[in-house]
């Protein structure tokens, strides 16, 4: 599948997107209530949302990025999740956010889990994810959080990108068959 500007279809506008970051920061207010948290984009995807989530933390926010890949040039998984960089500080006893764009076949949000769990005894952990595509499914992972379900379709924009284009359009776009 080949994606051009001309072909996309806007899904969640950048009103829509901002009212769900909005709620989305509301809760995550709530839980933490004042207590510091480490923050963990994941790259490239989550970049602009996880930019717009963390604005609008109440508590104190340490940010940290990682790195992981499982497209390369698709629109569909690879099905192994690559770690390409996961130098992460000590999370013992810290309250840990991942921040992820999307949750597809749910093989990087387990990848993570795994590798948060198995490495640190943390005070809390929670996943939040923009999208959730739970239709395509394929391990038994949900997103504490998530703004927005979408069906089985290849979205771009907002930090979402096919093959490096499109990540910087305000909106999250697909393309109608
Ligand atoms: P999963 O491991 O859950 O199958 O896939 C997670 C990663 O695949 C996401 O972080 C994202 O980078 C990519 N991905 C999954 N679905 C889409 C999509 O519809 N559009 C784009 N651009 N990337 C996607």
């Amino acid at each position: 599948m080949e994606i051009k500007f001309e072909d996309l279809k806007v899904l969640y506008s950048e009103e829509q997107l901002h009212t769900k970051v909005k709620e989305i920061a509301e809760k995550l207010n709530k839980f933490y209530n004042g207590d510091e948290v480490v923050a963990i984009c994941a790259l490239k995807g989550a970049v602009l949302f996880a930019a717009d989530l963390v604005r609008e933390l109440d508590m104190p926010v340490k940010m940290e990025f990682i790195r992981l890949s499982s497209y390369g040039s698709s629109t569909t998984t690879s099905g192994k999740v690559n770690a390409v960089d996961i130098n992460l500080p000590d999370l013992n006893g810290k309250n840990v956010l991942i921040i992820e764009d999307i949750v597809d076949s749910g093989l990087t949000a387990k990848f993570l889990i795994d590798f948060i769990h198995m490495n640190f005894h943390v005070k809390s952990f929670k996943f939040c994810s923009l999208l959730d595509k739970k239709i395509t499914r394929k391990v038994d992972v949900e997103p504490d959080y998530y703004g927005f379900e979408v069906d089985d379709k290849f979205v771009v924009g907002y930090g979402l990108d096919y093959d490096g284009h499109f990540r910087n359009l305000k909106y999250i776009a697909y393309k109608e068959n």
